[in-house]
This record gives C-alpha cells, structure tokens and sequence, in this order.
C-alpha cells in the first residue's frame, strides 16, 4: 500500500463531499443534526437495512420524539415498537441509555464522548456516527461499506474485520477524515458503498474517487476485502404450546438474561416448564428462521389445558390472553408467526 499525499487527500474528499451533496438518499434522519434522531436511527441501521429501518424509525420518534419520553416509557412498549426489526438487545441498551441520560445527565444528549462511551450498547460505532453528525466531531466510523470501501481504496488485501486488519480500517477512516463536514463525510463513506462501491460488481465507472483508488487501477475489486469467513451455524430445534382455556391462550415472558430474546413473550416450550398438564393438539405451524448463529425450526402446537396454575422456574411471567391482546405483548419474529396462524379469523371459528 502506498501513502497517499496530501494532495491526493484533499483531491479525495473534495470529491467524494461533492458527490455526497449530488446523490445522497433523501433519509429520515438526514434532516436533523439532532443528537437523539441520529442516535435512534443509527442504532436502528445496525444490522438493518435502510428501507426496513425507514417505517420503524419514523413510527418511534412518533410515539418517543424525544430522550425524555423514551426514558419514560415502560420497556414492553418500547419492545413493542421494536417488534420485527429483530435484535432486541438494541433496543433495551438504547432504552437503559435513555435512562441514565435523564437520569445522570439531565436528559442533555452532549458532544462528549466519555459520556456516551459509558452508556449500554454503545461501541465506538454508535459513538463516532453520533458526535460526527450532530457535532461535527473528528472522528471515524467503521461499518460494513466504509470497511469495503477503504480496503479497495487503499489496496489493503487484510481482513478488515478483524486482527491487524481491523486496527488497520479504523485508523485508515481516522486518516482520511476532513477537519469540517466530518459527519457528512463519514455519511458519504457509507452512501458510496452502499450505493456505488458494492460488494458485488462495483460501479468503477460512475465512482467518484475512481481515479484516486487502488483496486480500481489493480484491477482487484472482487478481491477486496477477503469473503467473510462463514460462521458455523447451530441448527436448533424449538417447540411452542400454544396451551388453552376459555377462550385465552397461554403467553410467557423470557427471563432477562437469555441469549436470544429476553424479555421477548412467547408460547411456552412445554406443560412441564410452566407446571401443568393439557392435552396435545394437531400441529399449528413450523417456522424457520434464522437468527445470528442459529438456524430455527420451531414446531408449533396447540393444547387444551387440563390442570394446574402457571409456576416456572424458567419464565418469570405467565398469563392467559385473548385473541386481541396478543397482539399487544412483543413477540421475536417466529413466535410471531405462529400467533398469526392462531389469530387468523377463520381458525377462531373452529378452536372457539
Ligand atoms: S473505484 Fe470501484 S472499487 Fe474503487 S471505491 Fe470506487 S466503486 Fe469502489
């Protein structure tokens, strides 16, 4: 890899601010140098894309528009208004954090690093992505595209996703950063990759920084980066009882500590981990569905109870609810599906 000259440097980002300014996305949270707003959606786009962000993160400033209101809000409807975006864990450090802000800080979302370095969930991601674009602070951001983006750029054949690679990328987007517009110019590292330097047949042609990249003039863009090395999937297989009596159907919380789902409602696993006995039904649904690591097949089936009162060592809640209600408590999205199949009107009028 070769230093790039000043020259060059400047050349680069005068470049790629000007065509940020042409082509940007016309996005939500692109309108506000607001600290909470940029917070909200970023943490939102954390493994989610734009278009699957847009409708959810415009619906949370609604119900939550500012620090205040979200740290006042009880944690199953933020859940609730998180229900479907996945990763839920998101959610929960973004509501802790609203809290401590309130809290410890006087609900002031300040340009002060050692203060949102603190806050649950976090990293130096969120961290840089916020204080660039609401303060102008200096300094980098890392995510999937400006990874891609600065490998190519610079030629580098590590892996910057971890190791020496990483360390690498991180200092890289601190070098190339401009000493104004940082936040724009951090945005334009992301929108170009997403739009322009993609991980499949990258548009060399209409790039803007074309001429100043190396893997364009190497001819090296399928090589860089490296292929992300395939994670070993854990295959799991779930059941659910979808448990009834008098017209209610059984609904449990997750303890706060599971690996997936916490807090999460869900039909039970089984009679005996909410102590009672029921009489098995046929099969509702299976539903697969991937999550992280893991590779689901969940079985739903339905029961009719038969005795005993919820008691589990497992789940720290159970209650018996309607049809309609089900609707109210946040489900992750396989247990979703199942309740869809139960809810849908035309089994309603067979099971009751
Ligand atoms: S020239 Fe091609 S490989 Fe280089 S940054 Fe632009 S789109 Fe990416």
């Amino acid at each position: 890899m070769e230093p790039w000259t000043s020259a060059k440097l400047r050349a680069f980002r005068r470049k790629l601010l000007a065509w940020f300014d042409r082509a940007k996305r016309d996005l939500p949270w692109r309108a506000t140098r607001d600290p909470y707003r940029i917070w909200v959606s970023e943490v939102m786009l954390q493994q989610t894309t734009v278009a699957a962000v847009i409708p959810y993160f415009n619906r949370f400033l609604n119900s939550f528009p500012t620090v205040q209101a979200l740290a006042a809000a009880d944690e199953q409807t933020v859940l609730n208004h998180w229900q479907g975006l996945g990763y839920y864990r998101r959610a929960r450090h973004l509501h802790a954090a609203a809290k401590s802000l309130v809290t410890d800080h006087a609900g002031e979302l300040p340009d002060d690093p050692d203060v949102w370095a603190a806050l649950p969930g976090v990293g130096r991601y969120i961290l840089g992505a916020v204080l660039s674009q609401a303060f102008d602070r200096r300094l980098p951001i890392v995510e999937a595209n400006t990874l891609r983006v600065l490998s190519r750029l610079f030629g580098s054949r590590l892996d910057p996703r971890e190791g020496l690679g990483k360390a690498w990328v991180w200092q890289a987007a601190a070098d190339v950063l401009p000493r104004k517009r940082v936040g724009d110019f951090n945005q334009a590292m992301m929108e170009l990759g997403a739009l322009v330097c993609t991980p499949v047949a990258p548009k060399c042609g209409a790039c803007p920084v074309a001429r100043e990249c190396a893997a364009n003039r190497l001819g090296l863009q399928a090589e860089i980066p490296p292929p992300t090395r395939k994670k070993e999937l854990t295959t799991v297989r779930e059941s659910a009882l979808l448990i009834q009596r008098d017209g209610k159907v059984l609904l449990c919380q997750r303890p706060p500590t599971t690996e997936r789902g916490a807090m999460l409602w869900e039909f039970p696993a089984s009679v005996e981990v909410v102590g009672m006995t029921a009489d098995l039904g046929p099969e509702l649904l299976t539903v697969r569905h991937g999550v992280t690591r893991f590779k689901i097949t969940l079985v739903g089936t339905e029961a009719t109870w038969r005795s005993g009162e919820f008691a589990s060592d497992f789940y720290p809640t159970g209650v018996w609810v309607t049809a309609v209600e089900l609707a109210d408590y946040p489900m992750s999205t396989p247990q979703g599906k199942l309740r869809t199949e139960w809810t849908k009107d035309s089994r309603q009028g067979r099971l009751w």
